[in-house]
């Protein structure tokens, strides 16, 4: 993908915003659609290869069914995500349920629809058993701990609360063969935004040994795979996206050497990827409310960290484009903020860009995973619009702002 490029001229995107009012965030339906057949083919030498979309992401089921007809699954970790797919057509092993600390009710609906259940702890056995029973497919999360160097987001393994020690897991499969499981994955997830390609080959390498270990001491053949997610995205302009056909082709060879290589038969390899599917695909379009001139300047949008959190929560840098002023210099460097009332709320600090004036519209890059998801309403903020810019550019409304009365939905005025 060419550098912090937009899907739409300035005047379609002027167009869309007479007819949807600011902000929204709007979704490039080529853009996915492209990108998740490139991550599909530069597996394609894995006959079972499938990715599951981490719905965490981007939970509309409008995007779900598009990537439904990639040949996605959905990697779930809460009961709604599983009615979500459920809703959207995914149902049985097209689900991996990965959650931790998990509630009765999900595991119950998980095993419902037919999902592929991830544990993420060795008490979750039992648990399981009680509550829903152990199905015949089953997958265990670990984590490597030491083994694995640390990554911005998810942090060190040894401190991250996710997944079985090595020891545990050894002893965990022994405990499902004896309760009747027959079929079996591996599973880990140790990344978050990762942009190293190595990492994802190191990480398969290690699983790979670490499956024709469990294999020579259980007797277990292993169906799957499931690398996890954490492929990053290049937030920043002069970020570079990961190389899909590197990281396919390095898993490959590992794949041939450490697995096949070790007698291990054939087996299919999954990811669950969230941001690199939806995340480059996302913007969210605003309008400059206000500008104005303190000790530092201030571009004031219509939007705010409700519709955005990632700045604010982890500082994490969003490219800015505003559409009217592309080609002029950025003269001048401002802080871009909403209107909570909380000083964090900002989409930029110190960025520099064009001089804007009220009523210009404001394109947020990146924002097509972990952005209108994480919304909320704190301090009566409500949660935006999502589009989807179709691939004949017509543009179709897959999610309506919230209103006043959404927001008052759960309040019971009938008792004051
Ligand atoms: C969040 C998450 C993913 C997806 O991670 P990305 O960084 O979005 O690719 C996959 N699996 C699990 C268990 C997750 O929690």
């Amino acid at each position: 993908m060419p550098k912090k490029c937009l899907p739409f001229t300035l005047e379609e995107i002027a167009a869309i915003a007479e007819k949807h009012p600011t902000p929204f965030h709007i979704y490039d339906e080529q853009g996915i659609r492209e990108n998740a057949r490139r991550l599909v083919a530069a597996f394609a030498w894995n006959p079972g290869f499938k990715e599951y979309f981490a719905v965490k992401a981007c939970p509309n089921p409008r995007l779900m069914q598009i990537l439904k007809e990639e040949g996605f699954g959905m990697d779930c970790s809460s009961l709604p995500e599983l009615i979500l797919s459920e809703r959207v057509g995914v149902t049985g092993e097209s689900i991996m349920f990965t959650s931790n600390n998990t509630p009765e009710s999900e595991f119950v609906k998980a095993r419902e629809l037919g999902a592929v259940i991830n544990l993420d702890d060795i008490t979750h056995i039992d648990y399981l058993k009680r509550c829903a029973g152990i199905p015949e497919l089953i997958c265990l999360r670990y984590n490597p701990g030491a083994l694995k160097g640390g990554n911005a987001i998810i942090g060190n393994p040894e401190e991250a609360k996710y997944g079985f020690t090595g020891s545990q897991l050894f002893e965990g499969y022994a405990k499902l063969q004896q309760l009747g499981a027959k079929r079996f994955g591996l599973h880990t997830m140790v990344a978050s935004n990762e942009l190293n390609p190595n990492y994802f080959v190191e990480t398969a390498e290690i699983l790979f040994d670490l499956a024709v270990e469990i294999n020579r001491q259980l007797g277990i053949t292993f169906e799957f795979i499931n690398l996890g997610g954490g492929i990053g995205i290049p937030y920043k302009p002069e970020d570079v996206p990961v190389d899909l056909e590197f990281v396919g082709e390095g898993i490959r060879k590992a794949y041939q050497e450490r697995l096949i290589g070790k007698g291990h038969p054939e087996l299919k390899i999954y990811l669950e990827c969230g941001r690199m599917i939806t995340g480059p695909y996302g913007y969210l379009v605003a309008k400059v409310l206000h500008v104005k001139e303190t000790y530092k300047r201030y571009i004031g949008l219509d939007a705010c960290m409700a519709n955005l959190m990632r700045p604010a929560l982890y500082g994490a840098y969003h490219h800015i484009t505003i559409p009217a002023r592309i080609g002029q210099l950025g003269a001048r460097v401002y802080d871009v903020t909403g209107s909570l009332c909380e000083n964090n709320d900002k989409f930029a600090v110190n960025r520099k860009l064009p001089d804007a004036v009220p009523g210009d519209l404001v394109v947020i890059h990146d924002t097509g995973a972990h952005g209108h998801a994480m919304g909320f309403q704190y301090n009566g903020k409500l949660r935006s619009a999502e589009l989807l810019l179709r691939m004949d550019r017509s543009v179709e409304l897959i999610r309506r702002a919230e209103t006043v009365e959404d927001y008052f939905a759960t309040l019971d005025f009938s008792r004051l």
